[in-house]
């Protein structure tokens, strides 16, 4: 008999193994994949960016959805406890690399899930693989019956907990349906996205099974569909820096600027990419209905007046040749057709006859250039889910629920989600690290 049944061997679950045994609970994860860390061993591009090296303000702000949820678990375990706990816990060496993201020296992100399941190991947890969770089992309360619920503490507690976990199905390494026993149950399945990781959102389906709150999955950090499929095939590929991109949407009949940031973007064959649309693309949920607009400045470093002088200087360089040729300096190649097209100016008309009208459409068009989008990509591309079990029925001090009495969540399965730069991966190690408080 096991004291706690952790289902998922991913960040949270290993981590949540880890806090339990501590603290001599006698620990049995159960992983449906062959391996643990499917999941761990493809982040940061396989170098995997553990945490950001930063205070716990900056964590907070960089949590997109449910930050408050986090006090308790940054408290108790910020990513500075995070890296001592990995350096000097479990002896892996990690550096500090631009943006603050952790990263282990190695660059192996195989060297922290081997650190993590060595420290399993030696705490005696025991791992079961290829061994996928079916169902939880749970048993409703029954207060006039004191046998079927025998935690002194339930009383206090009945007007809350309407029914306890008896332990979970699963299927094993055979095939056969089997029962495991157990008090405790902590569920670190992950959300939805890279399904073939072994995230297929089981946690949220039992969630919603056991009619507890959840809050409809998203796919996040996740590329967006522009409409304009033909501007996107001719510019695919393109990789563009230091650029604005601005998003507005149809708010209440109004057009509304909902999020602007600068940085590095792509073109894809279906829309547009890179990291500062991942990013976006985690505070854009609600407004994918909304009419949405991207509007990408090209040269954001410059004023409109500023960038007039420029294009006025580069005419003058260029002013005998044709204005197809006039902007090699100024813009990337694939990107100048796709300008001149949509500027209405004729491609191969002499420099010293563009008139002010379209010098100063082009303008404009260099600092707004306007695509209309249709909505992220699948969980396929989404680095994570926005969504999941909803916070508001779970203790933020023990992860348990509110509702199911020893019922615990940690992780991503939690509606619980950040921008990049390490911050996902802290709130599988913070949330799994506050997962206990049973006896
Ligand atoms: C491509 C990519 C790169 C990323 N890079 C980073 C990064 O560098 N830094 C960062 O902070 N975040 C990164 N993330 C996000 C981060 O990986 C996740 O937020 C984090 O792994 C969530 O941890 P988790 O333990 O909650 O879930 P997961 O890591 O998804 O683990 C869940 C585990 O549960 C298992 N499981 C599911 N259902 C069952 C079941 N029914 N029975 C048994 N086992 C089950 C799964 O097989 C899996 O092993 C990245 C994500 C992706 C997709």
């Amino acid at each position: 008999m096991y004291d706690v049944i952790v289902v998922g061997c991913g960040a949270a679950g290993m981590m949540a193994g880890i806090t339990l045994a501590e603290k001599g609970k006698k620990v049995i994860i159960l992983e449906k994949n062959e391996k643990p860390g499917k999941k761990l061993f493809i982040t940061g591009k396989g170098r995997c960016n553990l945490t950001n090296n930063c205070d716990k303000d900056e964590l907070y702000k960089n949590v997109v959805s449910n930050p408050k949820f986090l006090f308790s678990s940054f408290d108790n375990f910020d990513s500075y406890k995070t890296m001592d706990f990995f350096e000097k816990e479990l002896g892996l060496n990690i550096k500090t690399e631009r943006g603050n993201r952790v990263f282990p020296v190695s660059d192996h992100s195989s060297d922290v899930i081997n650190v993590l399941q060595r420290k399993l190991n030696k705490l005696g947890v025991k791992i079961r693989l290829k061994c996928e969770v079916k169902d939880i089992i749970t048993k409703p309360v029954d207060i006039s019956d004191n046998s079927s619920y025998d935690n002194e503490k339930y009383e206090n507690k009945a007007d809350k907990h309407t029914s306890y976990v008896t332990g979970v199905e699963y299927k094993n390494e055979d095939g056969k349906i089997q029962l495991l026993e157990s008090k405790n149950v902590v569920v670190a399945t992950g959300g939805l996205s890279y399904p073939r990781t072994g995230s297929t959102g089981d946690g949220i389906k039992w969630a919603k099974k056991l009619e507890l709150k959840v809050t409809e999955p998203v796919p996040a950090l996740v590329p967006l569909v522009v409409k304009e499929e033909d501007i996107c095939k001719r510019l695919m590929g393109l990789s563009l820096k230091n650029i604005k991109v601005s998003f507005t949407a149809l708010v209440k009949n109004k057009k509304k600027e909902v999020y602007s940031e600068f940085g590095e973007m792509l073109f894809t064959h279906f829309g547009v990419s890179g990291p500062v649309i991942l990013s976006a693309s985690s505070y854009l949920t609600k407004y994918f209905d909304n009419e949405l607009k991207l509007s990408i400045d090209f040269k954001p470093a410059l004023s409109p007046e500023q960038l007039d002088s420029r294009l006025l200087r580069d005419f003058e360089n260029n002013i005998n040749k044709q204005f197809q040729n006039s902007l090699d300096e100024l813009l990337p190649k694939s990107l100048i057709p796709v300008i001149i097209d949509r500027s209405g100016i004729e491609p191969y008309k002499k420099v010293n006859s563009v008139t002010k009208e379209e010098r100063l459409r082009l303008l404009e068009l260099l600092k707004g250039f306007s695509l209309n989008i249709s909505g992220p990509r699948g969980f396929d591309e989404a680095i994570i889910t926005q969504g999941g079990v909803s916070v508001k029925e779970i203790n933020p001090k023990t992860m348990e629920s509110k509702k199911i009495k020893g019922l615990y969540f940690a992780g991503e399965v939690l509606d619980l989600d950040a921008v990049t730069g390490g911050f996902n991966l802290q709130i599988a190690w913070s949330s799994a690290r506050m997962v206990g408080g049973f006896e």
